[in-house]
């Protein structure tokens, strides 16, 4: 049987191609995809067993665990041990974002409104990066750590 690539509608990389895409993994992708932002691999969960009734949690943590070693899926640390899953969005394509996190509440914000030369800044020490330690740098991800609005009045 020819080996397919499984494509979504974004984010879907090349990238572990040998890996078959099964249906729990399909069923995360699919969750993943139409959610707004990030989920915990419990709401994942909830949502994947809406269509895959006999799925169990161990199954759905050790999918998101391939797609995550594969490329496919990016986790969030919030910083509250909760890892939050979103698709993974290659530099340059049209869901490319940074993170903004707080360390309290654990909010995440996506920016996609970059800073004037923030993308610049980011290829120049890719170049950078590569040239001194002989890497093909491929991907990155950016997230700052902080205090949200919010949080800070309380404080
Ligand atoms: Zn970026
Ligand atoms: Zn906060
Ligand atoms: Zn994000």
């Amino acid at each position: 049987m020819p080996r397919r690539c499984w494509r979504g509608g974004h984010g879907w990389r090349g990238l572990g191609c040998g890996q078959r895409l099964t249906a729990p993994r399909q069923a995360i992708y699919q969750a993943l995809s139409g959610a707004q932002g990030h989920l915990s691999a419990d709401e994942i969960f909830l949502r994947v067993r809406g269509r895959m009734p006999g799925i169990g949690l161990a199954t759905v943590y050790r999918n998101l665990e391939l797609l995550r070693t594969g490329g496919h899926i990016r986790s969030v640390d919030a910083g509250d041990g909760k890892a939050r899953y979103e698709l993974h969005q290659a530099a340059g394509g049209p869901g490319h974002h940074h993170h903004l996190i707080c360390r309290q509440c654990g909010q995440v914000i996506d920016y996609m409104d970059f800073e004037k030369d923030e993308l610049a800044l980011v290829k120049k020490l890719e170049t950078q990066l590569s040239g001194k330690y002989k890497y093909q740098i491929a991907e990155h991800d950016i997230t700052f750590y902080g205090t949200c609005p919010n949080c800070a009045k309380r404080d």
